[in-house]
């Protein structure tokens, strides 16, 4: 927890097991945690939750780290015209809504996607369609009821009981705004508002959709957020178009690409073009004092996980943060990016 009580976490690797990850995330002081279910760059989901689930709620729960979010797959596009990739999508964004309540998930994030060169009203009118139908299928579509008994084991499970899905345990979906490469959807605040009104629009409770803003994102789609000035400039753009309430989340990233580059590459806090002073704004902004942060930096597996956080640590605090390694610089994030083992290790 940062020192106003903000909470913040990581995006941490669950092939080394769940369980691991959860007391890993404590180990480095992380309030909150993000995974992957399921591979994200296949369409192909598991067949059967992960043996380890009930384990990492219980754990999770014991170690107080919470809110859990869930970053669906890649693939996904939520806005595009090829009708069987956008069915495909639909059912994943559903499935992860399912699998949501079924960890005890706060948050399902989700790249928006691009309209594929279609237009700003195409890809509105596909994001909006594709939302409502997720959640519509997902609460009380046939494939719900399928995927929803539990496989988790007898009545002693602590998780089992809460396998039951109820208003309360409904996930958040947080849409997360893009670097506006490939006609990437939701670039600019304005862009993200007319989103979310046309999902209303469609009859989705408005409290069951938020945005996250991913800073490297906002870099790359143009918002020179090293400077704290703007920082406060887009917090306000936000609140007037959106209202802050909806801000659920924020990726704590750095950026390792230009301004306005409309390219997404991730840097370790404090070290990359955005740099410390717009990221220490960023996080200790008073008005987002309600919005869970999390890191994407590179080298997850690697130790950088914990450096990283300590790196958030010192800016809030406004120290100068420590030098890295140009072979730092290099690290990439993707061996982060693994989802849960079909079997759980031997551990
Ligand atoms: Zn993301
Ligand atoms: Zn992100």
């Amino acid at each position: 927890m940062l020192s106003d009580g903000r909470p913040i976490g990581a995006h941490l690797p669950l092939g080394t097991g769940m369980v691991r990850a959860a007391e890993r995330a404590a180990e480095i002081g992380a309030d909150a945690i993000q995974v992957f279910s399921d591979n994200p760059t296949a369409w192909r989901r598991r067949a059967s939750p992960p043996a380890e689930l009930p384990a990492f709620r219980r754990r999770l729960k014991a170690l107080g780290i919470a809110p859990l979010a869930i970053h669906v797959s890649y693939l996904v596009n939520l806005a595009g015209p090829d009708e069987e990739f956008f069915e495909r999508s639909v059912a994943i964004l559903r499935d992860e809504l399912v699998t949501a309540r079924r960890y005890g998930a706060r948050f399902v994030n989700v790249h928006i996607g691009s309209h594929r060169g279609r237009g700003s009203e195409f890809g509105l009118a596909r994001v909006a369609e594709s939302v409502a139908r997720a959640f519509a299928d997902g609460r009380d579509g046939p494939d719900a009821q399928d995927s929803l008994p539990d496989q988790t084991g007898g009545p002693t499970d602590a998780a089992s009981s809460e396998d039951t899905p109820g208003p309360a345990d409904d996930p958040i979906l947080v849409l997360e705004n893009s670097a506006g490469g490939g006609f990437g959807m939701g670039a600019s605040v304005e862009e993200l508002a007319a989103i979310l009104d046309a999902i209303a629009a469609r009859g989705v409770e408005p409290e069951r959709v938020g945005i996250c803003l991913d800073a490297a994102h906002l870099w790359g789609a143009g918002y020179r957020i090293s400077e704290p000035a703007e920082v406060d400039a887009l917090v306000d753009r936000f609140d007037r178009a959106i209202g802050l309430p909806r801000l659920r989340m924020i990726h704590l990233n750095d950026s390792r690409s230009e301004l306005g580059s409309h390219t997404d590459r991730h840097q370790h806090v404090g070290a990359g073009q955005i740099g410390s002073a717009g990221l220490r704004r960023l996080v200790t902004h008073p008005a987002l004092a309600g919005v869970t942060y999390f890191l994407e930096t590179p080298g997850m597996d690697e130790g950088y996980d914990a450096i990283n956080l300590d790196r958030v640590r010192r800016l809030v605090r406004g120290e100068p943060l420590p030098d890295l390694e140009p072979h730092e610089l290099e690290l990439r994030g993707s061996r982060s990016r693994s989802a849960p083992a079909d079997e759980a290790p031997a551990r």
